[in-house]
């Protein structure tokens, strides 16, 4: 931000009302005639254009052009057919790591439904570091994931990993998910934004915020619906967790960014034993949502098993979420009654 002052104006005095909106200047370019040129590069609140105009001696205030015009002008929400998604009414997505068999996703899926999960996951094809891992059952399995989610009346999230494969999972799915690895794969992000469905954009290990928000970009501007963000660990330095959970990021799309963001303590943490804990601190910090993974028989999953809880101890998220979601549904109707909203 470039802010341009009088030439009556205080400089101190100006910096310190600067400093209190929260906006930390950087230089200040003072010809020895003519206007004084004040830069701003960061700020530690969201930036109120007006409020730094108000400010006695700014004479003008000029913004960068926003390189993500349509990530800016997306909003806090994310519409999934009739189910809205906003921190406010967080959305409690889980399943299998990967879709193991039609019998396996069609036990897993009855039960998530039965605590209250309102959108299954799972994936037919799996981005795994080895080839000689289980890869996912493929174009089959996407059907079963569908059938599954459809005999229980819940939403299909599923991950895209090719190009070539977009069509078919886009016929699938509800949600488009794309993997951490691919997050700059832009041919398929290209791809998976013509399919003009809503996307789960995962953070690459390694990205920015900055290239996050790029990478949303490239999906609206290619016809994507919506898009929702989800953390799920950035590489960090301690092998006790599987990755480090930047839930920074997550209050930054949320409070400062307005952007649904949902968080995945599964691959943040690679444990079990803090998806609870991590899941109720991702709300807290204003995510929009949860993906877990969830297996009947973790012992027995062929990937991720050691990060999955079973329906039965999501039970306990299952009902907090749902209750935060009733809550804004309640008090949205009542400020609509009162014809409010
Ligand atoms: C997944 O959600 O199945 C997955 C592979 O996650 P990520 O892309 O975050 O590693
Ligand atoms: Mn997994």
């Amino acid at each position: 931000m470039i802010i341009t002052l009088a030439p009556e104006a205080e400089l101190q005095r100006v910096r310190a009302e600067l400093t209190r909106l929260g906006l930390w200047v950087d230089s200040v370019e003072r010809a020895p005639t003519g206007p004084v040129h004040v830069l701003v590069g960061r700020g530690s609140t969201a930036v109120c254009v007006a409020e730094v105009q108000r400010i006695a001696g700014v004479q003008s205030v000029s913004t960068p052009e926003t390189k993500h015009p349509l990530v800016d002008g997306h909003g806090p929400e994310l519409r999934l057919g009739d189910l809205l998604v906003s921190t406010r009414r967080p959305l409690l997505i889980a399943g299998p790591c990967a879709v193991e068999s039609e019998s396996q996703i069609e036990r897993i899926a009855a039960k998530l439904a039965r605590v209250g999960v309102l959108a299954l996951r799972g994936g037919a094809f799996k981005p795994r570091t080895s080839p000689y891992e289980f890869q996912g059952a493929g174009k089959q399995a996407l059907s079963w994931l569908r059938a599954a989610a459809d005999a229980h009346g819940m939403k299909v999230v599923t991950e895209v990993m090719s190009e070539a494969d977009t069509a078919l999972v886009a016929e699938h799915a509800d949600v488009l998910q794309v993997g951490s690895r691919n997050m700059q794969n832009f041919a398929l992000l290209k791809a998976v934004g013509a399919s003009a469905k809503p996307v789960l954009l995962k953070r690459s290990m390694s990205a920015t915020i900055d290239e996050w928000l790029h990478a949303a970009e490239y999906l609206l501007s290619h016809g994507a619906s919506g898009v929702a963000f989800c953390e799920r660990g950035i590489r960090g330095f301690d092998g006790s967790t599987r990755n480090l959970l930047d839930l920074g990021a997550v209050a930054l799309l949320a409070e400062v960014h307005r952007l649904p963001v949902l968080v995945d303590p599964s691959h943040a943490s690679g444990r079990r034993d803090l998806i609870l804990p991590l899941s109720r601190a991702a709300l807290a910090a204003g995510a929009a949502g949860l993906m877990i993974e969830a297996h009947d028989e973790p012992e027995a999953a062929l990937s991720d098993g050691a990060q999955a809880l079973t329906p039965q101890a999501l039970a306990p998220l299952a009902r907090e979420v749902n209750e935060r979601r009733r809550r804004d549904s309640g008090a949205r109707s009542a400020l609509a009654q009162e014809g409010i909203a």
